[in-house]
């Protein structure tokens, strides 16, 4: 997708701190960490803009990032950790390439209800 930065990141076109690379994911550290562990996990593939364009076209791609995050927490000796998508403007998206935060190192306790 043109003006995508991360199809740039992907694509290696825009450098990045990777963590972790197959020929569909790619996982890189976060250039404005919110945690002490902070990497972003996506497809490499455009296909989709976020998480409300989930389809069974694509999910099999959403399983293999959750599986990159899950060997990393475990690579990394992650205690606990969170994994995120905001989806759309109003949930503070920034960029409209599907990823996943992975948030780790700090107390990520939430009181939800
Ligand atoms: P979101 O706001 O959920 O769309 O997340 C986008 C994330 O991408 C933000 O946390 C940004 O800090 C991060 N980000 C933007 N540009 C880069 C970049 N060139 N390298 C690494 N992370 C980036």
């Amino acid at each position: 997708m043109p003006d995508c930065i991360f199809c740039k990141i992907a694509a290696g076109e825009i450098p990045s701190n990777k963590a972790y690379e197959d020929d569909d994911v790619l996982a890189f550290h976060d250039v404005n960490p919110q945690a002490p562990v902070h990497l972003l996990i996506i497809p490499k593939a455009h296909v989709a803009a976020g998480a409300a364009e989930i389809t069974s076209e694509n999910s099999a791609l959403v399983g293999h990032c959750f599986e990159v995050a899950a060997k990393l927490a475990k690579e990394l000796h992650l205690e606990g950790f969170r994994i995120v998508t905001n989806n759309g403007a109003a949930a503070g998206q920034t960029v409209p390439h599907l990823h996943f935060h992975l948030l780790a190192g700090r107390d990520l306790t939430l009181h939800l209800g």
